[in-house]
């Protein structure tokens, strides 16, 4: 099933996204997509809606390094155990909306990555276990002022504009993420291209690190590490990533 949520004709809803590219129907979920969601019976085009991230996350989890490529183009190895940060749920944004350089920072990078959505409330989660605990799967764009980060030691500030974190277009339940293609492109120039294959720390082992230390609540989202490619962003110019299996989040880059 594709979960999204849009600005319809009538409001903003939770929504199941049904029917063939381009000519898909937004049939409209009663309250939230987690557990087993209903359905109102209203339903629109999706054309004829705008499409917002689809989960509005009480946190966001990123892992660093879990590349071997990107950790050795960062400039070291990836640690043995995996590095995990916060980015506040302020920095979502949806597709289409412009991703804003601050102008306290000369270099803001895309880190295009595959994210999991958590789907109940969740602590010590064998990963063995970890399925059982996954809304579903989509797509993210890290977005990191690459000289902040360098410059502080810490990544709060760097990770943690409003707009570093674009989510969507759309989740995707009962999806098999263990090989599939993640690529970006800046205007349309392929800049990453690698699979989640190739990741150090699984999705299960992931989640089993993260829920030892924090609880997890349906709705937030972990982003599972960027590959080797990362770069600049500059006003004007488009970002996409790509999830093979999940779709395409686009979005503009602008000045502030
Ligand atoms: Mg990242």
């Amino acid at each position: 099933m594709k979960l999204g949520r849009v600005a319809s004709p009538d409001g903003v809803a939770f929504v199941a996204i049904e029917g063939p590219e381009g000519q898909e129907t937004a049939r409209e979920i009663a309250e939230h997509p987690f557990g087993d969601p209903t359905f109102t019976g209203r339903e629109w085009k999706l054309a004829d809606t705008r499409v917002l991230a689809p989960i509005l996350a009480t946190k966001i989890i990123a892992i660093g390094k879990n590349y071997a490529a990107h950790a050795a183009e960062m400039g070291g190895e990836a640690p043995a155990d995996p590095v995990i940060f916060a980015k506040p749920n302020t920095s979502i944004v949806g597709p289409g909306v412009p991703i804003v350089r601050p102008p306290s920072s000369e270099r803001v990078d895309y880190e295009g990555e595959l994210a999991v959505v958590i789907g109940r409330p969740c602590k010590d989660v064998p990963a063995a276990k970890a399925k059982d605990v996954i809304l579903g799967y989509t797509v993210a764009n890290d977005v990191t002022a690459r000289d902040q980060q360098a410059h502080d030691g810490q990544w709060t500030r760097a990770k943690g504009y409003d707009t570093f974190c674009p989510l969507g277009p759309w989740i995707v339940t009962d999806f098999d993420s263990t090989d599939v293609a993640v690529t970006t492109e800046l205007d349309g120039v392929r800049k990453q291209s690698s699979r989640t294959s190739l990741m150090l720390h699984s999705v299960g082992d992931i989640i089993e690190w993260v829920s030892r230390v924090m609880t997890l609540l349906p709705g937030d989202v972990i982003l599972t590490g960027t590959p080797e490619g990362v770069g600049p962003m500059v006003a004007g110019q488009s970002v996409s990533v790509s999830v093979e299996g999940i779709g395409t989040l686009v979005n503009p880059v602008i000045d502030k």
